[in-house]
Parts: structure tokens; sequence; C-alpha cells
């Protein structure tokens, strides 16, 4: 055999398996290829995702380019195994095959491995908003339970639309107003004074769109076709409307509570004020600050309100303020409500504390007599221009008897506080209802995130919180229904002014648990501004603090429960017994076992230990909270409309949670060791506090 022949054998073999093995990197690469494109189109359909078009067509060519590629490697891989006698497949056949083979091999490798590589072409889903009436199973259904049928037929459709809007359009103008914040305009290029405050165009649309909706009009119109529940509905579209409102439902919750305010007043007719307070005109429609909050505190308004009033010679009723308010939230209202002191035209003097306080009625268009200091830096609620006011000699109306401005005001403060728990519970329910669709969007370790059972249960514990809390709002707007419609029993309006300051207490406290938890839930994600998640936990923090903190208003349910001597808590008991006497379905007597047991424990130890309910007050709310929270996540799921879901949520409610605080249960509060529970809470705050140790300031 000639050397020539021996090269040209070598020569061919070697291509031969060259060949070969292109033949098989581009078969096997080829169908790995199609095999996880294909993969990820299965996945995209499982979710039932429509929002993945390009990610579609990119697969499809993907699978596309492979299946020509496997079809190419086919024939290459057959002729060269074909080829085992040298000479049949000539060298240059081989290297045409092999230079085909290379070129598209590296065309292949750049269109489907490296130029997507460079990003990726992974885009993760964004959570989608819901019809927020018609997403939202719990809410229609306590609606079904609690409203009579006609009732409940005339709302549902304006509630769905409603629903509808607030997951659309005021959404929109809601986020425009936490993107152009608020400021405060004091003078002009020229250096005219202009001391006002200037709000975006989004802010003055959603208060047209809170006039047209009759978001304040329903409580006080008292439709017939609402059959007595006037109260509960319009609170119901407020609970809507709260978590899309850019805050606008904070102006409207003072608006609200001026307009009670005045209507227990007996003001109704009283100038403009009411009517314009309750129209569904956008052009006639005003808004109401609350100014109650001074530099010497919130909490104790009858220690911290500085405020004078000086009667007019001329007018009875009308008065000039001399004050400043440190925190006024609805500096661009119409009117507001206010505290101040009287002074005496004969001797100059005041009466100090809660006997000195009386109301006053304010219209806040009075540029030379009201200057608007500065806008406050916030944590969170920037979408609302809470400033601080200098009142200099402001025109204002007394509204109460004198001395009567604390009582007169709490009208205010008891709407005021129910609009704070409808922001605090929808706020739970937005920030489940985008984790709940999120879990169908986002995938992790080979599947959606849905699919692990671990984060589902985590849902489920923020969802069971939201119910109770939800249950107590309900509760409260079902009372006052009946408080307003003029049918509630003593017993009745008893509990209600029991729940409204435990429903503001607790839920304002729970949010921040839900809405925290929430923003885990989308991972890194939810701690990125631009998607919109943060604000959720920004504004919830102030749940908790404004309308009473979580201490001011622990100390209210016991002033509730001095005041009527003890009615309060009669009626307390009464609520979980009817609950406890009616038709409970066998599967949730367990329930009811806990349930009276935690009553029980709660209402002896009010009785046993009444010199330590104040050191334990907050302890003792949230048992009162919980309790009632359990009877009435109970009621609802022995209603015959009731599903899987609600005796689910009554079940671990009353199974599953600490419903009273071991203070509550073992008596903590007595003396173990020399010292007292309380020494020992001021040893472990102030170990180590030193006054000599103070270096500075804090700003
Ligand atoms: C964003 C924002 C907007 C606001 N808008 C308005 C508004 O429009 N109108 C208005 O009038 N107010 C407004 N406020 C003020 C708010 O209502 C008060 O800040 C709140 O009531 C608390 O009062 P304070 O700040 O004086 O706190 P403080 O009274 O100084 O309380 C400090 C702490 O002491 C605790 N504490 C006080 N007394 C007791 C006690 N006896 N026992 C146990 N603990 C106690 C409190 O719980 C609190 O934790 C607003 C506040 C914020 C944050």
């Amino acid at each position: 055999m000639c050397i020539r022949m021996k090269l040209c054998c070598c020569g061919c073999c070697t291509l031969q398996t060259g060949t070969k093995i292109i033949g098989w990197i581009h078969l096997l690469s080829g169908f790995s290829t199609a095999v996880l494109n294909a993969t990820t189109i299965s996945l995209m359909t499982s979710v039932h995702e429509s929002n993945h078009v390009e990610e579609y067509y990119t697969c499809i060519v993907k699978i596309i380019i492979s299946v020509i590629w496997i079809a190419v490697s086919i024939p290459l891989l057959i002729a060269a195994s074909k080829n085992s006698r040298p000479g049949l497949l000539s060298p240059w056949l081989n290297f045409q095959f092999l230079a085909i083979a290379g070129l598209g091999y590296g065309l292949y490798f750049s269109i489907v491995v490296i130029l997507p590589a460079k990003e990726g072409s992974f885009i993760q889903d964004a959570p989608h908003m819901e019809n927020s009436f018609e997403g939202d199973a719990l809410l229609q259904r306590n609606l079904q339970r609690i409203l009579p049928s006609e009732a409940f037929s005339a709302v549902k459709n304006e509630l769905s639309m409603f629903g509808a809007r607030v997951a659309t359009d005021i959404y929109k103008l809601g986020r425009e107003c936490e993107l152009t914040p608020p400021y405060l305009k004091l003078q002009d290029a020229w250096a005219n004074p202009q001391n006002k405050v200037v709000t975006c165009e989004s802010w003055k649309e959603l208060k047209r769109t809170s006039a047209r909706e009759g978001l304040i009009a329903l409580a006080y119109e008292r439709d017939p076709k609402h059959q007595g529940f006037s109260r509960l509905i319009q609170m119901s579209k407020n609970y809507l409307f709260a978590p899309s409102s850019g805050l606008y439902s904070c102006p409207l919750a003072m608006t609200d509570g001026a307009a009670k305010t005045l209507e227990v007043a007996g003001l109704k007719n009283h100038g403009e004020s009411f009517k314009n307070l309750t129209s569904r005109d956008p052009e006639r429609f005003w808004t109401s600050g609350q100014w109650m909050t001074e530099k010497r505190g919130g909490s104790d308004v009858a220690g911290g309100t500085e405020t004078l009033a000086v009667q007019d010679p001329n007018s009875k009723n009308m008065y000039k303020l001399y004050g400043y308010k440190f925190f006024s939230s609805a500096t661009d209202a119409d009117i507001a409500l206010t505290l101040a002191r009287v002074v005496d035209p004969a001797t100059g003097k005041i009466t100090s504390g809660t006997k000195g306080l009386s109301l006053f009625l304010v219209y806040v268009d009075q540029p030379s007599n009201l200057h608007l200091m500065r806008l406050k830096q916030k944590l969170g609620t920037k979408q609302l221009p809470t400033g601080e006011l200098l009142l200099d000699g402001m025109t204002a109306e007394l509204i109460s008897s004198p001395g009567r401005g604390v009582a007169s005001i709490s009208s205010m403060l008891n709407i005021t506080r129910l609009h704070n728990a409808s922001a605090s519970v929808s706020a739970m329910r937005r920030i489940i209802s985008l984790a709940r669709d999120y879990s169908q969007r986002r995938v992790a370790f080979g599947k959606l995130i849905r699919n692990h059972p671990l984060h589902v249960r985590t849902l489920a514990d923020m969802e069971l919180e939201c119910r109770a809390g939800f249950s107590l709002f309900v509760e409260a707007g079902r009372l006052l229904s009946l408080e307003e419609n003029g049918t509630a029993t003593s017993e009745q309006q008893q509990l209600l002014r029991l729940l409204l300051p435990l429903l503001k207490l607790y839920t304002g406290k729970q949010c921040m648990k839900v809405v925290s938890e929430g923003l885990e839930s989308f991972g890194g994600q939810g701690y990125m501004e631009d998607t919109g998640i943060p604000v959720i936990l920004r504004d919830a923090q102030v749940t908790p603090i404004w309308e009473g903190t979580t201490n001011i208003l622990s100390l209210d349910v016991l002033r509730a429960l001095a005041k009527s001597e003890g009615q309060v808590l009669v009626a307390f008991n009464q609520r979980i017994q009817g609950v406890l006497d009616s038709s409970i379905s066998p599967s949730l007597a367990e329930c009811c076992t806990l349930l009276e047991k935690s009553r029980s424990q709660l209402i002896s130890f009010a009785q046993k230990n009444p010199n330590q309910l104040e050191y334990v007050a907050r302890d003792f709310a949230f048992g009162l909270a919980r309790t009632l929270a359990g009877a009435l996540l109970l009621e609802h799921a022995s209603w015959s409309g009731a599903v899987d879901s609600d005796s689910a949520a009554a079940q671990r409610w009353l199974g599953q949670r600490d419903l009273l605080a071991q203070s509550l249960v073992s008596g903590q509060t007595t003396n173990h060791s020399t010292l007292s529970v309380q020494q020992l809470d001021d040893a472990l705050v102030f170990d180590g506090y030193d006054p000599k140790n103070l270096l500075s300031p804090l700003f």
C-alpha cells in the first residue's frame, strides 16, 4: 500500500471520526435545546400566563433551529457511519460536511446560547391587581350574610364596578400621588407671598372621585334600599378604596368624622358645612381636617392644648383662635374641627384640663390668619400634606357647649378610628392579594412557589390574621349601622363603645405584622420601591400611631369599662354567649369550648384584678379583641353559606392562636422575687442608662 493511500485512509478516518463527533454533538445539543424550550413553554402554559408572548416566540424559534439542527446532524451521522470504507465518502465531501457543521454550530451557539446569556431572556412577571371586590370572597360572603338579600343585590354591582376601578384608574391616581408628593409654596417667583400647599392633579381628581362615588354621602343619605345598613355599605366601599387611594382615605376619614360630629350636634342644617361634606357633587364636595395634636402632645390633649379662643364681642359663638397645631394631615381641607381653650372675657383666665377645652369649626381659607409653617418629612404617607399650622387670629365658630370639646370630638374619633381599621385591614388584604397572585407566577427550585407548602402556609397565616381583623371591622360597621338607623339595643351600643378602640388598636398592630410578612413573600422585589410594594409597609406604620396609639387606646378600653360600670364587658360577654347558643356545626364544637375558656379567663381576670388592669391594659385589650374575633369567625363559619376556608379560619384562630397573653392567664403581674414586676421592667429598660453618658440630641 502506497504512502499516499495510507495518508488518504488516515485522513478519511480522522475526518470520518470528526464528522461523527460533530454529528453527535449536534444531535444532542439540538435535542436538549428543543426539550428545554418545550418544557419552558409547557410551564408557561401551566401557570395560565398570557403575558409571555415574546418568550413564547423565542422558545418556538429556538425549537425550530434545534429541529433544523437535528435534521442536519442526522444525515451527517448516517453518512459518516455508512462510510466505513475509506474512499466512499471523499475527504472533500467530508471536509464540506465539517465546514458546514462548524459554521452552523458557531451560528447556532451564538443565537441559542451566547446572545441571550448576556442579559438572559427571562423576565419575571409582576404580580397583578385583581378586582378588589370580586377577589375578596370574604367581604362578599360577609355582606351576603349580614345584609338583607335585597340590600345585597342592590349594592353588589356597585361594589363590583368600584372593585374594578380601584385596581385600575383609581390605583393609578393613588400611585401618582405617591410619586408627586405635595409641597409648600411660600412665595412665587416675584416674592409675592403664597402660603399654600401644592398638590398634584391626581390628588384633586381623587377628591372629585370620592364625591362622585359617594364615599361619604353613602353613610348619610341612608338610602332605603340599604335597609338600614348604609354605614356598613359605605365602609365596605371605603375599605375597597383605601389601599389604592394614595392616602386620600385620610382626609375622607376626617371628613366623615366631621360630618358625624355635626350630625350628632344637631348641626346638619347649620350653614353649608354638613351639606358640602356629604355632597356627591365634585364642585361642592368639601373635606375636613382634625386639628387636635399640639407640640405638647396628641395623646394627652387635655394637658397639651394651648390654643386660645378669644370671643368676638359682637357674636356669641364666634371666636378668634391663637395657637400652634403640630400635626394637621389635611392642610388642603376646606374646614377643620379643632380644640381650644376659651379665654374668659371678664378675667382673661382659662380653665386647664379637659374641662377647659371646647370644639370649634374653622374655615381653612383664611390666608392672613393661618400660616403654614412647614410640611413634615415623614416615613410614609408622603402623599398626604401633613403640616404644622400657626393659627393667628383665625375666625372660628364654637360648636360644642363650652368645656365639652373632648366629649364632642369623640364622635369624630369614633369614625376616624373605624376608617383607620378599614385602612389597616385593607392593607393586609391588598398585600395578600398581590402575594397569592405572585405565588402563581414565581418559580423557585423548579416549581411555582405556590406549590411549596411552606410558602402557602406562610400566606395562610397572614390570611388568618386578616380574617380576624376583618371580622372585627365588619362587626363594627354592622353595629354602627344599627345605631345610626336607631335600631341598636343598649347592649349593642355598649359593645360598639368597647369595639371601636379595640378594633383600631388591634388591626393597626396586625397590619404591620402582616404587611411586613407580605413584603418578604416577594423576596428582594418586595423591598424595591419601583414595584409599588414598599409603600404599603411605609404607609401601614402610621395606623398604630395616629388616632391614638396602642397604649392610649388600651386605656380607652378601660375608660369604657369604668364609665359604663362594667356594662361594656357584659355586652361583650352576651355577644359571645349569643354565638355559643346559636347552631354551631358539630365539626366546630371544639371551637366553642376554646372560646368559652378564653372568655371566662378574661372576665375573671378583670373581676379579680381591677388594680392590675392598667398595667396589663394592652394584653387585656388584645385578649378581648382576639376572643371577640374568634366568636365572630365561629359565627361566620356556622352560617349556611360558609365554605371550608371559613371553618378552617375559626378552627385555627381558636385552636392554634394564643388568644390571651401569659400575664392574664398566670397572673405574672404579681410580685416574684423581692421586686415588683414594674420594678423589673424598670431594671430591664434602664439597665446602663446614665444621663452622664448622653452626648447630643438626635437632630
Ligand atoms: C403622619 C401623621 C399625621 C397626623 N395627622 C394628624 C392630624 O391630622 N391631626 C391631629 O390632630 N393629629 C395628627 N397626628 C398626630 C397623632 O394623632 C399623634 O402623633 C398621636 O396621637 C400620638 O401623640 P404624640 O405624638 O403626642 O405622642 P405622645 O403622646 O408623646 O406619646 C409617646 C408615647 O407614649 C405613650 N404614652 C403616652 N401616654 C401614655 C400612657 N398614659 N400610658 C402608656 N403609654 C403612654 C404613647 O403610646 C406613645 O407610645 C398625626 C400623626 C402622624 C404620624
